[in-house]
Parts: C-alpha cells; structure tokens; sequence
C-alpha cells in the first residue's frame, strides 16, 4: 500500500532556539539504499518501497528535505569518561522531525548528515561500517525485547572520508520517542540556564512522562526523575541478562526514555567475560561489562544534579537510593526467566553466581550455553552442555543442584523448555557476524547485511536454515574489540 509523505511534526524545534540550531543536510552525491527495514516502515508508513521511494532516498542522503521538515541540531553537553565536556550538541545527526503514528509519536534523526554548527574538529560524517553496526544493533535489541533505539534505514554514496583510513560514509535513519540525552539537562544546568531545565523537563513530561502532568510540582520532577531511573535501570538490567555491553556509556550516551542509544564500539558477549572491555579506548574498563550497572547509577547521579534546580537533595537522594534495589530486582527477575524459574527461592542468587562462575573459568559461550540449558530435563544424568566446561565435574554437580531446584517448580519439563526457548536467544548480533556484512557491504553487496538483519530480526525463533548463525565464533572472530573511530 502507498502512503503520501507524511507531514512531519516539529515539537523540539518549537522549544526554541537555546535548545537547538536550524541546520539542513549536505547531501551525499549519487545516493542508493543500503538497507531498508520494512516493517519499521510499514508501522510508519512510510512508503520507502513503492512511489514515495525516490524522495525518500533523497531525503535520506541529505539532497532534499522532506515538506515539512525542519531539520536541526540538538545541543547537548555530557560527562565523557568521566571528564565534563561543557558543550557537545549533534555533531553529524539532524533531528528531522516527528512522524505520529498510532504507536505515538517519533522522532526522524539521521545520523551523518553532514557538518553543523556543533562538530567541533569532525567531518559531520558517519562511516559505513558503524551505521551498519548501529543498523544491526537497534533493530537486535529491539527484537531481544530491550529498549532502544530503531533503525529505518541506511543510505550511501558518493562519498569517502578519512578515519584509520579511507572509508565508504553513509547514513542512518534513527528512529526514537527521544533523542533528549541526561546530557541535555547537563548542559543547561551547568551553564545556569534554569529556567530551561524547566522547560526541557516539562517536555519530556508532556510527551513521554504524560502521567506525571497532573501531579504536583514538588512531587511532579521528583516522580520524573524516578522514572528515568526506573526506566534506565530496567534497561541496564536486560543489557546484563542478555550479555551485552554498550561501550560508550557517556552521559551523552544516555537517553532520558531508558532506551539504548548511540552504538558505538558495543559488543555481545561471546564467551563469557565478567570484565569484557568491547570499546578498545577504554584502557581503564570504565565501561567494562560488570561495571555497567554502578556506572548506570554514577550517570543518574549525574543526572540528579543537573535536576538539582527543580528537586531537592533530598528528593535526589531518594531517587538514587532506588536505583539499587530495583536493577537488582530487575536482573534477579531476568535470570530467574533464563533459568526456567518462575518462583523464587533462596538458592536461586547462588546457583546463578555459580553458573556464571563456571562459564568464566570455562570461557563457555554466553548466548549458547543458556539456550542449551533450556533444554534440560529434569531426570538427565548428565547434558552435552557438560563439554563446553573444562571443569565438567564442576558442571555436573551444578546441573545436579540446578536439577533439584527446577523440581520445586510445578510446570512440566516441555512447557519450562519453551518458556526458556523465548528468553534465551539462539541469535545474537556477535562482532564477527556484523563483521562479514560489513566487509561485503564496503564491496557494495548488501545481501549478508539484509541476511543477517532478517536473522536477527527473530532470535528466539529456531530457524533452521540459519544454523551456522547461532554458532560462537571462529578463532578470528573472537573478542573483537571494536575501534571508536566511527
Ligand atoms: P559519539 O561518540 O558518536 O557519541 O559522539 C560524541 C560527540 O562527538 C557528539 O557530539 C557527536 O556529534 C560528535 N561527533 C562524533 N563524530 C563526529 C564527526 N565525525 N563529526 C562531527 N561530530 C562528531
Ligand atoms: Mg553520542
């Protein structure tokens, strides 16, 4: 079915000039598609296919704006490693416009566009490699059922630019409810515009917080930032229990609806590594993958200041006090689902910790072995899992104790199998799967890319003519770490 193209809607741009800058796309010259995601753009509608297709690809390489659009640059600041930097703000993305559908209304960003006023020393530009990463890495997550951000598209060109080397650049069509960052707030608060934080923080109110609108004012920012919280940990907590680590968790990097945002050098666990370090500039494992949940909370905290102007001390600290207890709950509730629980019990923190415990010393494979746990009865002698463990005894007597825990359970083996079969993964994005599409994307053959998309897009499924796609890597393909250059 056709659709005309729709008019896009300009909330953001409305809240006036502090907050962004008016900047249009420089355009990639002789643009094509590299991928487009169909059913993103069917609950769009968003005719990328059929009539409307040619302007769309000119829109989405930066030729000619949609009608209606009124593409700008978002300012923002962020904590950096660590480190304040007092002004960043959409260095190569343009916030397009909003699209409403029936599922609300969301943001159109393209990433790459081009230079504005807030690219500092860059190009404005994003390579192919990691829009590709980015492509795979929103739609894997949104498919593992964790928030993120949406990928519509990926176009490219005529166009190379200069990173390690020579690269093809590209750009991506992000989708989202917000492209608002804890950086947002940051850079307001810290440059005294209070009344602006106001402002921001009642439109995020309005438009994603709408329940909180009627409440109080001095209840009303507190309830906000508890959300972001709850909603953030939420997040952190299924990034935990599906063995995936962001990388870059700058607050610039931290979106204000709790969706994983930003992909840079991320990565899926292959085998397990409490410690993995996936984003090779990060010398001190600041963003190593068990150090995600504290730095989630040093983020919020971070947060809780540049709020301070509408919340108390003592409304921050109570905020930040639940972080704790909720993440933990959330991963406990996540684990148990992985484990075939559905009551909890005492052991059950124990045998986890045991498990994880025995995959580390074992290097066993994090996606494999909890998708071939669910399939243990609970009168097997003995699992073929056994054999990814060089400490087999050690699997043994931990699969016994795992099977005496299932039997306090009332659900019979076939239906905890398939309740199992829907929270373990059997697909998941690894590094070196995106690497082999990358490589024949820099040749101009998309179809590994369109594959690997269509893989992803049901990892729960068994799908059997995709096998070699759940295997754990090849020696080559291990522990990639990924270059922050994008
Ligand atoms: P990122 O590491 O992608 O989250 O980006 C951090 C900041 O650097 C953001 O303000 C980006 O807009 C900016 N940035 C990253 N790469 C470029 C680039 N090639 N050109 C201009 N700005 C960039
Ligand atoms: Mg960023």
């Amino acid at each position: 079915m056709t659709h005309p193209i729709p008019n896009l809607e300009n909330h953001f741009s409305n809240l006036g000039d502090k907050f962004s800058t008016a900047v249009q796309a420089t355009a990639i010259a002789n643009p094509h598609w590299v991928i487009r995601n169909a059913s993103l753009a069917k609950d769009l509608h968003l005719d990328l296919f059929g009539q409307q297709a040619d302007s769309f690809l000119a829109a989405f390489s930066g030729a000619q704006a949609l009608p209606s659009s009124q593409p700008l640059a978002m300012v923002y600041a962020g904590h950096q490693f660590g480190h304040y930097v007092s002004q960043l703000g959409d260095g190569r993305g343009l916030l397009l416009g909003e699209i409403a559908t029936t599922k609300g209304r969301f943001d159109l960003h393209l990433k790459g566009a081009g230079p504005t006023p807030y690219s500092r020393m860059g190009d404005g530009r994003a390579v192919l490699r990691s829009s590709i990463r980015e492509y795979l890495a929103g739609e894997a997550l949104h498919a593992l059922g964790i928030a993120s951000t949406r990928s519509l598209c990926l176009t490219s060109g005529e166009l190379s630019v200069w990173r390690e080397q020579q690269e093809p650049a590209a750009m991506l069509v992000r989708v989202a409810k917000s492209h608002i960052r804890f950086g947002s707030f940051e850079y307001f608060h810290h440059t005294q515009q209070y009344p602006q934080v106001k402002q921001l923080a009642d439109f995020c109110i309005e438009h994603y917080y709408p329940a909180l609108a009627n409440q109080a004012a001095d209840q009303r920012y507190a309830n906000f930032f508890e959300q972001v919280i709850e909603r953030t940990a939420l997040m952190i907590a299924q990034w935990q229990a599906c063995g995936f680590a962001h990388g870059v968790m700058n607050t610039d990097n931290m979106s204000i609806i709790g969706d994983t945002f930003d992909f840079g050098p991320f990565g899926f666990l292959d085998d397990y590594d409490a410690g993995f370090i996936c984003n090779h500039s990060d010398h001190t494992g600041r963003y190593a993958f068990d150090a995600q949940p504290s730095i989630g909370l040093w983020n919020l905290h971070a947060l809780g200041q540049a709020l301070s102007s509408l919340i108390s001390e003592e409304q921050i600290k109570i905020g930040l006090n639940h972080y704790q207890p909720y993440i933990i709950a959330s991963y406990s509730a996540q684990m148990r689902a992985k484990l075939g629980w559905l009551e909890a019990h005492d052991e059950d923190q124990t045998l986890v910790s045991e498990l994880l415990q025995l995959m580390q010393g074992s290097k066993a494979d994090f996606c494999h072995t909890f998708r071939q746990l669910s399939t243990v009865a609970t009168d097997d002698r003995q699992h073929p899992l056994r054999d990814s463990f060089i400490n087999r005894d050690g699997f043994d007597q931990w699969l016994t104790r795992y099977q005496q825990r299932l039997k306090k359970e009332t659900r019979t083996d076939t239906e905890r199998q398939s309740a199992m079969h829907a929270v373990n993964p059997k697909y998941i994005l690894r590094n070196y799967l995106a690497q082999q599409a990358i490589s024949q994307a820099e040749q101009g053959d998309y179809t590994e890319l369109e594959r690997l998309a269509t893989v992803l897009s049901q990892p729960f499924a068994e799908q059997t003519q995709y096998e070699d796609y759940a295997k754990p890597p090849p020696d080559w393909g291990k522990r990639i770490s990924v270059s922050c250059s994008s």
